[in-house]
This record gives C-alpha cells, structure tokens and sequence, in this order.
C-alpha cells in the first residue's frame, strides 16, 4: 500500500453496546467489523490494481478500480463520520454557532430537521447535512449508495446512514423509528466541530 494512503479501520470511538437500545450491540458489531471493513478492504484493493496498472502500463481494469476507490472511499469516509457523530450521552439540539447557522440557512432548526429527516425517509444510502464552500452555507444532501447526488467541494459534517443494514435487524421496515433513534445519539459537540473545521478550513 502507498505510503500516503489512508489507515484502515478506525475502532469505534466507544463500546458496542454503548448505543443501546437506540442501536443495538449485534448492529453495531456488524455494521462496523463487516460491512465498513469492507469498504476499507475494498478501497485498499482497489488502489492497489491502480499502481499495478500503472507499474505496468496496462490500464484495461484501472476504470473500474477507479469507481471502486469512490464507492468504498465514500462508503470509507462516512461510516467513520457517521461513527463519529452519534455518542452514548448525545441528543437535545445543537448549540453556539452551528445553531445559528442552521437557524440562518434553514430558517429555524425544525425546518432543518424535517428537511434533513425527509432525505434520511427517501434517500439510498445516507442523509447528511454538508458545508457548501462554494455558496458558503450549510445544505443537506440525499445521497444513494455511497456517492451518487454529491455535491461537489460540500463537506460532510454529519451523516446518518439509511442502507438496511443500519437498521433493519433493529427496526424492519420501520426507518423512520430508526430515524427518530439516531436523534437520541447525535452528538452535536462533535457535529459543532466538524462545522468549525470545516469552515476554517475553507473560508
Ligand atoms: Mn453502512
């Protein structure tokens, strides 16, 4: 692997049970050692046929390694995020300047939340709630699988993932349950952060 390539799997930033009974211990265990190791695994993989390409010229398979680096990068990135953003104390509403710039973009919070929780109800892979760089204000953004309805330059700073292997052994067909569970573990200090980072980095 390519001395600049990213670590593999991040642990969970906390214990796996530590979400219940919001998000189970067997969801958790699953979600994290299989499915987002698999991402990571697939990401690594990939990258490694595209220096093998390179090295030798043949670039008959490097299309496809390159749509496998976005999809399991993607899928990579996210799960990390959306790990990072909920916590065992988490809930209640965000506070300080991500407040206020959410009630400047949206309107007020509940506007933002029913539009962020109308794209978790619809979207094929995962809701998130993005810094623009180029309009310079917050957006949330329904995204299928991994990768497909990004916004280009938008960073992510709180995912919520909706594939069925996020809820459905807890909830079944019942997303929006699983919906209003997550609302029980955000944590809006850590989603704060992403925003200050976010916007210090690029304005
Ligand atoms: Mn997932």
């Amino acid at each position: 692997m390519p001395e600049h390539s990213e670590p593999g799997l991040p642990p969970l930033p906390y214990d796996y049970d530590a979400l219940e009974p919001h998000i189970s211990e067997q969801v958790l265990t699953w979600h994290h050692d299989t499915h987002h190791q698999g991402y990571v695994n697939g990401l690594e993989s990939a990258e490694e046929t595209l220096a093998e390409n390179r090295e030798s010229g043949e670039f008959g398979s490097s299309a496809g390694a390159l749509g496998n680096v976005t999809h399991n990068g993607c899928g990579h990135y996210l799960h990390t995020l959306f790990w990072d953003n909920m916590a065992p104390n988490g809930g209640g509403e965000p506070e300080g300047e991500l407040a206020d710039r959410i009630a400047e973009d949206f309107g007020s919070y509940e506007g933002w939340k029913g539009e962020f929780e109308a794209a978790a109800s619809a979207a094929g892979g995962w809701a998130l709630l993005v810094y623009d760089p180029v309009a310079k204000q917050l957006r949330n953004v329904a995204v299928d699988k991994h990768d497909q309805g990004a916004l280009w330059g938008a960073h992510p700073i709180l995912a919520l993932d909706v594939w069925e292997h996020s809820y459905y052994y807890d909830y079944g067909p019942a997303r929006g349950d699983f919906i209003d569970a997550f609302f029980e573990v955000v944590d809006w200090s850590e989603v704060a952060d992403q925003y200050s980072t976010a916007v210090g980095h690029f304005e």
